[in-house]
């Protein structure tokens, strides 16, 4: 009889990682899973990681690792060498990057190789054949991926040659199309995936002109810039000063808990709008600017009069009233990004 193997599966909480972690089940393998979770994920996992992968690995009785990509990940948004997508995504590199981090952990906690619910070509960057091939041997991986959604497009991998995973017993499916693994989760009472494909901010254009726009101006920045860059309106003033304005109540709490060294913190004096930000070394020369975008999102009653503005140095923390114009659309709106 066969050892039973343990196995680390990357799972995202969609349709596709689980549909391969129950086949692995079924295939008596002993798996845990990781997920990664960073700033680009838009599916609102806060700390304790993605809510679906947790549900998932909870009701497969599986342990569920949860890696951040952290620092090290920025550097590589900043300089992916294999290039970008239809917008600043970088999937290519970040697969190998999260390969290369389960790599580590496989070995960490006993696993013989890594599972993944990739599709051979259901995604245009990184789920072509060659593309999937130069992925696993980047991370040091060769032969030691298993998909078994479309196994039997790709090579026969350790575990299948080994007898590990019975190979008459994996799929083939290719294609943007869900409907065999839609199939398959109705057959088997799966239901506690995510939506299909996830969400990562770097395919997002308006998200994409943003950290452009970082990367062009402030090329050493780091995970605290990225993060700002997911709230609020933004208005890039000169290459070092720029505007951010909460455009609801619950980014204005957001933006407030932000701590920014240099600049200041706006918000009206007299009537309810948005808590910006005006950062940047030499934000001081567009604080007049700044209120008036600030009074022109807020709920001024007369655009025609002067509006008080409350201003606080991040630096000191002083705090002073100044009062302007409510900025007229046409006088800022080439710097909105
Ligand atoms: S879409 Fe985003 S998270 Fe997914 S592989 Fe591409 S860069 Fe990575």
């Amino acid at each position: 009889m066969t050892e039973k193997k343990k196995a680390l599966l990357l799972l995202s909480g969609g349709l596709d990682s689980t549909v391969a972690l129950v086949m692995m089940k079924e295939h008596s393998i002993d798996v845990e899973a990781v997920h990664f979770t960073s700033l680009f994920c838009t599916c609102g996992g806060k700390g304790g990681g993605c809510g679906p992968a947790s549900k998932v690995a909870e009701s497969a009785g599986i342990k569920l690792h949860i890696v951040g990509k952290g620092e090290d990940y920025i550097e590589i948004v900043k300089k992916p060498a294999h290039g970008r997508g239809s917008n600043m995504n970088i999937c290519i590199d970040c697969r190998i990057y999260a390969f290369r981090k389960a790599k580590e952990l496989m070995e960490k906690i006993g696993a013989s190789f890594i599972i993944t619910g990739e599709v051979v070509d259901q995604r245009p960057m990184s789920q072509h054949k060659k593309t999937m091939l130069l992925i696993e041997k980047e991370a040091g991986l060769t032969d030691l991926v298993l998909r078994p959604l479309c196994a039997l497009s790709m090579n026969e991998t350790l575990p299948e040659k080994e007898g590990w995973v019975d190979r008459t017993k994996l799929k083939n499916i290719s294609g943007r199309g869900r409907k065999e693994q839609m199939s398959f989760a109705a057959d088997k009472g799966l239901k506690d995936f995510s939506c299909p494909a996830g969400g990562c901010l770097l395919t997002d254009p308006q998200f994409s002109r943003r950290i452009k726009d970082l990367m062009e101006n402030k090329p050493e920045f780091d995970s605290k810039d990225v993060a700002l860059l997911k709230y609020g309106r933004h208005f890039r003033l000169d290459k070092d000063a720029k505007l951010v304005v909460g455009r609801n109540k619950t980014e204005n709490e957001v933006l407030e808990q932000f701590k920014i060294e240099k600049g200041f913190a706006l918000w009206l004096e007299d009537f309810n709008g948005p808590f910006s930000l005006l950062t940047g070394i030499n934000a001081k020369k567009y604080l007049e600017l700044a209120s008036g975008i600030t009074a022109r999102y807020g709920d001024v009653e007369d655009k025609e009069k002067k509006v008080k503005v409350r201003v606080k140095n991040c630096s000191t923390a002083e705090e002073t009233v100044i009062e302007v114009m409510t900025a007229k659309d046409t006088y800022f709106q080439g710097t909105l990004l």
